[in-house]
């Protein structure tokens, strides 16, 4: 009698699956074939898409967005590059390779972007600049681009306005002045001297801390303060006690890591496989980053609420590597470390203590 029933389930299972593939396959054809179809789907991914409610990002909170966490090493995700939001301020801190695509993809809202920080002038810390500034100036960025960063900052500036000059022209003249004006089109570099408080506007205080990235001198991290909250953003660099002078307190320490092991076995592989040249590049960038081990004692000693891992050397591309990155930060820290991916989230709500946290 059982039996009799399970066959019967069978069958009817096995028919409506027939019945659903049927269907899918139908609807494809159709879809392949009926240019209405076609036309009315493009119209609804649309709609879907622009006629969303725009994210609420800064306001009384300090939002931060991963718009970019690998290094050189590594392919997928973007290189470096962290949003910040306070208020109704935005800053992004560096603008690594695919960063500016990254961006567009999260939706961040590129129209509003107040300036670029620059960490340092490492390739994957400027790639994409030249990205950002048309995503936001087609976005209706309000004035020119200021680029933050140390010393040299006129001189990628520069090299950035030069290449992408002629692009400037040609876009105000095909779409007119009304739509790309000339007057927001371009880069204006912010040439930071020493550590100091280099933006304090509307509540919203930036502080620039020279950290050890040797021979890059300068390199810098950044510290955001809004309404009793406050983000630390490392750059590039080993373990650095001026960096954890300046991060005391933070509600959240946002520091680069290199998996040393990873990058050994790295650098031998290349060097065992007919790379030498390779192997020793890779092997030679152990000295100028920080372990995640070292993080989370520079985090523990500044007393940061939440440690979160960016700027990975290697870039974790499954879970397997990412359990390497986390081997022995328990045991110095067996709570509060996140390891950030791209997009994201983290929100700090004004005078208080939550820290809400959108992987
Ligand atoms: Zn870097
Ligand atoms: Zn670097």
């Amino acid at each position: 009698m059982a039996k009799g029933i399970f066959h019967k389930a069978r069958r009817i299972g096995g028919f409506l699956l027939l019945g659903l593939i049927t269907l899918g396959l139908g609807f494809y054809f159709l879809l392949l074939n009926s240019e209405g179809l076609q036309d009315r789907l493009v119209a609804r991914a649309f709609e879907a898409r622009l006629s969303a409610p725009p994210r609420p990002l800064g306001g009384d909170a300090i939002d931060v967005v991963f718009c970019g966490t690998a290094s050189p090493m590594g392919q997928g995700a973007a290189q470096s590059c962290v949003a910040v939001f306070a208020g109704d301020r935005f800053f992004i801190v560096d603008t690594g390779a695919r960063s500016a695509d990254m961006a567009t993809r999260l939706d961040l809202p590129m129209g509003r972007l107040d300036g670029v920080l620059l960490t340092h002038f490492h390739s994957d810390h400027i790639a994409a600049l030249g990205e950002m500034h048309l995503a936001s100036w087609v976005r209706g960025r309000p004035q020119k681009l200021a680029v933050y960063g140390g010393a040299g900052v006129a001189q990628v500036v520069d090299g950035f306005n030069l290449a992408y000059g002629l692009d400037y022209g040609y876009r105000t003249a095909h779409h007119t002045e009304a739509i790309m004006p000339s007057r927001t089109a371009g880069l204006v570099a912010k040439t930071i001297k020493g550590d100091q408080v280099i933006y304090d506007v509307d509540g919203l205080k930036i502080t620039a801390v020279s950290v050890n990235h040797p021979p890059i001198e300068p390199a810098y991290g950044y510290r955001f303060d809004y309404q009793g909250r406050s983000v630390f953003i490392s750059g590039d660099t080993t373990k650095d006690d001026n960096l954890i002078a300046a991060a005391k307190g933070v509600d959240v320490l946002i520091h680069e890591v290199l998996q040393e092991g990873l990058v050994k076995a790295t650098s031998e592989a290349l060097t065992a496989f007919g790379q030498p040249k390779l192997g020793q590049l890779i092997f030679d960038t152990l000295d100028y980053h920080t372990t995640p081990i070292e993080a989370a004692q520079a985090a523990n000693e500044a007393g940061a609420q939440l440690l979160v891992f960016y700027h990975y050397a290697p870039v974790p591309q499954n879970a397997l590597v990412h359990r390497i990155f986390m081997r022995g930060v328990d045991a110095v820290r067996p709570e509060g470390v996140l390891a950030a991916a791209d997009g994201t989230h983290i929100s700090l709500k004004g005078n208080s203590e939550a820290v809400e946290i959108t992987p």
